[in-house]
């Protein structure tokens, strides 16, 4: 059950002086750091994390849609459409200034991270997660001032998602194998 995952604090994490708090929180609650870099994304490798895929697009328009009924709204155009033009967004915004890389490794790592991040709306997120104690964006926002969701950090979804997304932001010499004191005690078979 110890899988790595793929964190990337965004510009907006970066820009707000937020990148120890956020890996604090990581670190404290376990979670291994097994690379760590500070990266100033090219829209070629922001394209590769961010791909064209549908029905990821489709996802991410999907959950606009969600958020705006969350308001009492309703968003007009189809997901398809707003996947594509967040996805652009997205690329404008991740290579607008550096980002920090980071992959973390413990049990159940990608979603252990997803629940200290929070869900993608900042708006509908508990207090206690990243996203919830320190933004309150919403896509409508986002939708308003013509950019994505500025939610602090990107985690990866799914181990698939994570085991891709590693590859795309580190080299396999940037990735190290160390065993943090108090892993015995965290992970130790039988746990
Ligand atoms: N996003 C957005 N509006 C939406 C959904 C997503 O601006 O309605 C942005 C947001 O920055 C999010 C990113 O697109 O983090 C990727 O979307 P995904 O659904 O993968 O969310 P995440 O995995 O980051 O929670
Ligand atoms: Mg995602």
């Amino acid at each position: 059950m110890i899988e790595k995952t793929l964190v990337l604090i965004k510009p907006d994490g970066v820009q707000r002086g937020l990148i120890g708090e956020i890996i604090l929180r990581f670190e404290k609650c376990g979670l291994k750091i097994i690379g760590i870099k500070m990266v100033y994304a090219s829209r070629e490798l922001a394209g590769k994390h961010y791909t064209d895929d549908e029905a990821w697009l489709k996802s991410v328009g999907e959950k606009s849609i969600k958020s705006y009924e969350n308001q009492g709204k309703k968003l007009t155009v189809d997901p398809l459409t707003q996947g594509k033009q967040v996805r652009e967004w997205l690329l404008d915004y991740i290579t607008a200034s550096p980002i920090v890389a980071l992959i973390l490794e413990g049990h159940n790592a990608v979603r252990n991270v997803r629940k200290i991040v929070g869900p993608t709306s900042p708006a509908d997120a508990a207090p206690g997660t990243i996203r919830g104690d320190f933004t309150f964006d919403t896509p409508m926002l986002g939708d308003m001032q013509k950019r994505p969701v500025q939610n602090l950090i990107h985690a990866s979804g799914s181990v698939e998602e994570a085991q891709t997304e590693i590859k795309i932001w580190f080299k396999p010499e940037e990735i190290h194998a160390w065993k943090r004191i108090d892993e015995d005690l965290l992970y130790r078979e039988g746990n």
